[in-house]
């Protein structure tokens, strides 16, 4: 269809959203017709293609078990015996939820279906805030990661990288974005970021976006700031880059812009030599209509942070995506963080749902299906439903449990929108009481309201299961940030004593039973020092991890991260006493 303006992408979705069903069939008829021949399929269809056949037959798996096949593409194998159309490269996803990266297939189609979900999407914002193409610059933070040549010559990156690496992106680059791009590139991120904010700080008159993928990411930016302004305007004063940035592609980029800007500096020193820096970015950036990144998920615990710094701006989430299919679009960017929703594409992939029970029970697993009704189509869900993610593609993934828990919250058109609950993965588990990552949050955002009147914010957490004695216990991590100059360390103990306490009574019904029974030891809190969640993410990306993509663990599973995050500890404490 020929895009016409955004109104030509508004009239897309329009059409995509009203056809759901007849779209979503039209997609498993593609990917059927052209991959039943594949080693993979025939094993499971014998070369038929009837959608009651791939439901009956075709098994719901999960990473695992396709990964010896795409193991063995990687490996030269031809990618015949998992799909048919020529695999062009890896996707490399985050791996910070689950652990390791995952590879998945590539090929041109998937390409091109991501195009057009940028324009969709595009439309969407396009509505709500103007042309911003056309008003101004984006000052995004962006980090590739190196590219990683499998045996068989086809390279892995990860779906940032790859966009990066595209000629159309490097064409609108200069003209669309304050980074240049060797910054993007750069091997060393804190160098890559000191410039992007240099660059993002000298070209501040037009700039009328400043985002990143994830929150995370720009929360990141905000306090690397905070910890560099004095560093960046003297910069900027001086037109000389900092000596540390030694990156040779960095110094050439600044080469080209930087001249002493005096007034700049001063303007951008007398905004930033402040007691508070609530509302920052707006001063900072006085252009700029909307800060745009996901803070749905395990980003929502940035929401609060983040809605300080940029007072005055909208959140926007736009998308809900992930390395092996774009999802879903956010119709509403103007809405609360809290309250995004997103609609799903149905053209996107082939998608079916797997109900999950609401309490703590699992989810209702199977690994064959004998009766196509336990799957649930996309047009068939239920409102007010959760159910887990399981999507087939043209890129040699069938009925593939993505791990992620999303619940209806409504339809448009015919077209369900989802909530984004949580990863599927990410639970403590001491004795099969199963504590989500969402029971964990509502937990603690109960007991960080103790600390809110004290003048204390907690800017970051994770947890572990620490089963070194037993019975075993919950571990959370907390960083904690004094406002307006004040040191964690004034904090009284006894209140960190009674959020733990607090979070202990916020747990669900079974954990609170297990504790009673003594199954489960108290809850202890450990307070890290400033900074650790940085290490924790220094830490990650030096394995591999893009900082675009980075995604914060709300639970540790590696012993070497866990010893990152414990050797920053600065107080322990502990529930006195089991919940009521
Ligand atoms: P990756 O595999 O590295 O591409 O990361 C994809 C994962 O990021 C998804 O499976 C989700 O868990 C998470 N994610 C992506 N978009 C969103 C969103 N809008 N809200 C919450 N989580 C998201």
């Amino acid at each position: 269809m020929a895009m016409n303006g955004y109104e030509g992408g508004l009239k897309m979705i329009e059409e995509l959203t009203t056809n759901a069903e007849q779209t979503q069939d039209e997609v498993l008829r593609e990917i059927l017709s052209r991959n039943v021949g594949t080693g993979y399929l025939m094993g499971f269809l014998h070369g038929q293609t009837e959608k009651w056949l791939f439901k009956k037959n075709v098994l719901v798996v999960t990473y695992e078990d396709l990964k010896p096949f795409i193991d063995r593409i990687a490996n030269r194998e031809t990618s015949e015996i998992l799909l048919a159309k020529p695999v062009t490269g890896f996707y490399l996803s985050s791996g910070t939820s689950g652990g390791q990266p995952k590879l998945m297939p590539v090929t041109a189609e998937y390409q091109k279906n991501g195009a057009l979900y940028d324009t969709l999407s595009q439309s969407l914002t396009m509505r709500h805030f103007g042309d911003i193409n056309q008003a101004g610059k984006r000052m995004e933070l962006m980090f590739a990661r190196p590219e990683i040549e499998t045996p068989s010559g086809l390279k892995a990156a990860s779906v940032l990288t790859s966009v990066y690496n595209e000629s159309k992106f490097r064409t609108i680059l200069p003209k669309l974005y304050t980074s240049p791009i060797e910054t993007i590139f750069c091997p060393d991120p804190n160098q890559g970021l000191y410039c992007q904010l240099l660059f993002g700080l000298i070209q501040r008159d037009e700039v009328v976006r400043v985002g990143s993928l994830f929150a995370s990411t720009v929360l990141r930016g905000i306090k690397f700031l905070e910890n560099h302004w004095q560093e960046l305007s003297y910069d900027i004063k001086t037109g000389r880059l900092s000596d540390w940035i030694t990156d040779s592609g960095c110094r050439n980029a600044a080469s080209l812009v930087m001249k002493p800007n005096p007034e700049q500096a001063d303007l951008i020193e007398n905004i930033s030599n402040c007691k508070s820096w609530e509302g920052i970015v707006t001063k900072l950036w006085p252009k700029a209509r909307y800060i745009s990144c996901v803070c749905t998920g395990v980003m929502r615990q940035y929401i609060a942070e983040l809605e300080f710094y940029c007072r005055g701006l909208p959140l926007v989430s736009t998308f809900y995506a992930c390395s092996e299919a774009l999802c879903g679009i956010n119709l509403e960017p103007l809405c609360k963080p809290c309250d995004v929703s997103y609609t799903f594409l149905p053209n996107m992939a082939y998608f079916e749902f797997l109900p999950v029970e609401n309490d703590h029970d699992e989810s209702i697993e199977m690994k064959r299906n004998d009766e196509d009704t336990e799957l649930v189509d996309l047009v068939n869900v239920k409102v007010g439903q959760c159910y887990e993610l399981v999507v087939s593609t043209c890129a040699g993934l069938y009925r593939y449990k993505v791990g992620d828990v999303l619940m209806v919250s409504g339809f448009y058109n015919n077209a369900p929108q989802f909530q984004f609950v949580e990863r599927k993965n990410v639970i403590l588990n001491v004795d099969q009481e199963k504590t989500s990552e969402t029971d964990l949050f509502k937990a603690v955002i109960e007991a960080k309201a103790l600390l809110d009147p004290l003048g204390f914010i907690l800017t970051e957490y994770t947890s572990y299961v620490d089963t070194s004695s037993a019975p075993g216990h919950y571990v959370l991590f907390w960083e904690i940030k004094g406002k307006e100059g004040k040191h964690c360390k004034e904090l009284d103990p006894k209140i960190m004593v009674e959020c733990c306490t607090r979070m202990e009574e916020s747990l669900h019904y079974t954990y609170k039973i297990y504790r009673k029974r003594n199954i489960i030891a108290a809850l202890e809190t450990r307070v890290v020092k400033q900074g650790s969640f940085e290490a924790l993410m220094d830490y990650y990306v030096s394995k591999g991890t893009s900082l675009s993509q980075y995604k914060k663990p709300n639970c540790i599973k590696s012993e070497e991260a866990l010893k990152i995050i414990d050797s920053r500890v600065i107080g322990k404490y502990f529930s006195p006493k089991s919940p009521l």
